[in-house]
């Protein structure tokens, strides 16, 4: 089963995306964690990525296919199911993983869109927190570490700011998703792989719609498989 996780910034793809890897073994590839990584090399295009990044652009298409695809490539090598969190966010990028996906004999079974509107988005965003040394989210006030300052999962004190979680970058990264990921939704609908989750409430709660869906399209695929591999 391979997935698609949709969703205006902030609507938390990634928080879902932890638990669904882990739920259905899918190998979790987020191309914001990929292009983070690569700033924090501080190779040649660190510089030109983070500065997009910051202002709350998209990286231009053929740095991400190029990506993508040396991912994906990997990843069927070893036979893993994927859940892809940040990519497409352009018909373009979506016209080219139909061709990645097509060359490796690979199909996408589902694209889980979680809705939120710009109000949530901002607030949500606004007092979002990571720890820099094992990656785990925290809300200031929806879900705050137990201790302040000090991270549940690893004990480290640096819980820190994206530093594209700026007023700033918001805006970009709102305009960006409505002029160029929203034209993703009807593509997708068309091709009736569309499903639309309610973004708000406990993340558990947002979690359990998801797996709703799940459940229900992993019913109809599957079945549809086996029938054919029966004919
Ligand atoms: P995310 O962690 O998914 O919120 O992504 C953080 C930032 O990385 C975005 O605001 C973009 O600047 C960049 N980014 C992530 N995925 C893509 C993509 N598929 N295409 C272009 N830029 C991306």
């Amino acid at each position: 089963m391979n997935i698609v996780l949709l969703g205006p910034p902030g609507a938390g793809k990634g928080t879902q995306a932890a638990s669904l890897s882990e739920s259905y073994h899918l190998q979790w590839i987020s191309t914001g964690d990929m292009l983070r990584e690569v700033v924090a090399t501080q190779g040649d295009m660190s510089e030109m990525i983070r500065a997009i990044m910051d202002k709350g652009g998209l990286i231009p298409d053929e740095i991400m296919l190029q990506m993508l695809s040396n991912r994906i490539s990997i990843e069927s090598k070893g036979k893993k199911n994927f859940l892809l969190d940040g990519f497409p966010r352009t018909l373009e990028q979506a016209h080219s993983l139909d061709g990645i996906l097509k060359d490796q004999n690979l199909q996408l079974d589902a694209v889980i869109h979680i809705q939120l509107d710009d109000q949530h988005i901002v607030e949500r965003i606004s007092g979002r927190l990571y720890c820099a040394d094992c990656g785990t989210g925290y809300h200031t006030v929806f879900h705050p570490p137990k201790q302040a300052g000090i991270c549940d999962l690893c004990g480290s004190k640096n819980i820190v700011r994206r530093s594209d979680d700026s007023q700033s970058s918001i805006e970009g990264r709102l305009r960006e998703h409505h002029e160029k990921t929203a034209p993703l939704l009807p593509y997708y609908r068309q091709r009736d792989l569309l499903y639309e989750v309610d973004g708000d409430g406990r993340v558990d709660v947002v979690q359990g719609r998801i797996n709703e869906v799940i459940a229900s399209f992993a019913a109809n695929t599957f079945a549809g498989r086996e029938k054919e591999a029966c004919l």
